[in-house]
């Protein structure tokens, strides 16, 4: 590990990371004289070294989340099933828009038995705009798994829920120390930023040796008896106050934040190696016959499985952008169609891939070439090579049924809502 050059005395200070990870209770950390200052230089008056006065520091942290905590809908009862939806929920999504989709989930789904007799179409319907599909699929899965192999009741143990579909360990700790009260820390981004900032971690905090001590770190703050708001006051203070511009002169942790003393806050934490983006250039059409729009629902493996969708795919090389939407269906429906009008782009982003969507209206060139015909005489595909199922849909059923979030804007635009829609409205 990189020992970092301190601004005071030009000294080399031993990282914290080198500090062996917590071997005594929390309660019973005994204090330990404060670190050694490079160059004998005096610490910042009222400095408190955080890991001689963790009893102080949990003092101050949660006398600011009963002042500052935030009235979430999730922290009136603290249902196990609340707790483990609005977490889910919040993974990679902004506060604002969790609160609403929250809300109106527990209107459709409010326990665990509603969710469980849902459909999956119901269940993505609900979920539609938030992205990452097998977290929705995943909670439906896991509410019947409750359901049939639990009578109803939510597992506290937390080998049974992490044995949940889709809960990983932060998931696993979140419900089980917010719900269940068990002393198990939760680390998700917040707490690793503010834990990295009390003690200068000084390297990447998602790989080894920093992740496990965090961790560390993070479980030897925990006042056992207070697992529920501790936590969600360390996660809360890295919302509100530890972000990525840190307000450290309203933050109650000030005085025992080590990166605070050294005039590094905007070093830590360390990052790791950025994830390039990835640009996609793709086409796609809505294609109409009498009044109707054409739909197709995905397959059941890959990204947006099960959703439904207007036909399209990648731009290939030498290629415009309608020539591709034109030869998209024909190699997934077979269906020969030409474009009728250019609607524009539509840009969009997804995990690390940054989507162009090139969207159009379509109309068949032959009609009566089909042989397949639905009720209304409508030509069906012979073959779908991209997709399970598919439908012809008035342009107003389109809001009954879940499809990725450019589809969705491409569908707004051209009926009338104007912006993604929530659920529910
Ligand atoms: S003092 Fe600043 S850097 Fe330290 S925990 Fe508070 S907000 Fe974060």
């Amino acid at each position: 590990m990189r020992a970092r050059r301190c601004s005071l005395g030009g000294m080399k200070r031993p990282s914290l990371l080198s500090v062996p990870g917590p071997r005594i209770e929390p309660e019973r950390v005994p204090a330990r004289p404060p670190a050694a200052v490079p160059g004998g230089a005096v610490p910042t008056p009222g400095f408190l070294e955080p890991e001689s006065h963790i009893p102080e520091l949990r003092r101050a942290l949660l006398d600011w989340f009963a002042a500052a905590g935030r009235p979430l809908p999730w922290r009136q009862r603290y249902t196990p099933y609340e707790v483990w939806i609005s977490e889910v929920m919040l993974q990679q999504t902004q506060m604002e828009r969790g609160v609403a989709y929250f809300r109106r989930w527990m209107e459709r789904f409010p326990d665990v038995a509603t969710l469980a007799a849902a459909s999956e179409e119901d269940v993505l319907r609900a979920w539609e705009g938030l992205g990452y599909y097998s977290r929705a699929r995943n909670l439906h899965k896991a509410a019947r798994r409750i359901m049939e192999e639990e009578g109803g009741v939510f597992p506290a143990a937390p080998e049974s829920i992490r044995a949940l579909p889709g809960v990983g360990p932060y998931t696993a700790a979140a419900i089980a120390s917010i719900a269940f009260k068990q002393p198990i820390a939760c680390v998700d981004a917040n707490v690793e930023r503010v834990v990295s900032r009390l003690f200068d971690v000084d390297s990447p905090v998602r790989q080894e040796p920093a992740a496990s001590a965090i961790r560390e770190w993070a479980q030897r703050l925990l006042p056992p008896e207070q697992a529920r708001e501790h936590n969600q006051a360390m996660m809360e203070l890295g919302a509100l106050i530890c972000g990525k511009k840190a307000r450290c002169e309203i933050c109650p942790l000030e005085r025992f934040c080590t990166a605070r003393r050294l005039g590094i806050v905007h070093e830590r934490p360390v990052p790791g190696r950025k994830t390039p983006v990835v640009p996609l250039n793709v086409a796609s059409g809505v294609l109409f016959c009498r009044g109707k729009v054409f739909v197709q629902r995905r397959l059941n493996t890959g990204a947006w499985a099960r959703l439904w969708e207007f036909p399209g795919g990648r731009v290939e090389d030498g290629e415009s952008p309608a020539e591709a939407a034109v030869r998209e269906y024909r190699e997934e429906t077979g269906f020969i169609v030409r474009v009728r009008q250019e609607y524009g782009v539509i840009r969009h982003g997804y995990t690390t891939f940054r989507v162009t969507l090139h969207c159009f209206s379509l109309e068949l060139e032959d009609e009566s070439a089909a042989t397949l015909r639905d009720a209304e005489n409508r030509p069906l595909p012979e073959v779908l090579t991209a997709a399970t199922d598919c439908r012809w849909l008035a342009p107003e059923e389109l809001t009954g049924i879940a499809l990725p979030a450019a589809h969705r804007k491409l569908a707004d635009m051209l009926f009338g809502a104007g912006q993604a829609r929530l659920p529910g409205l």
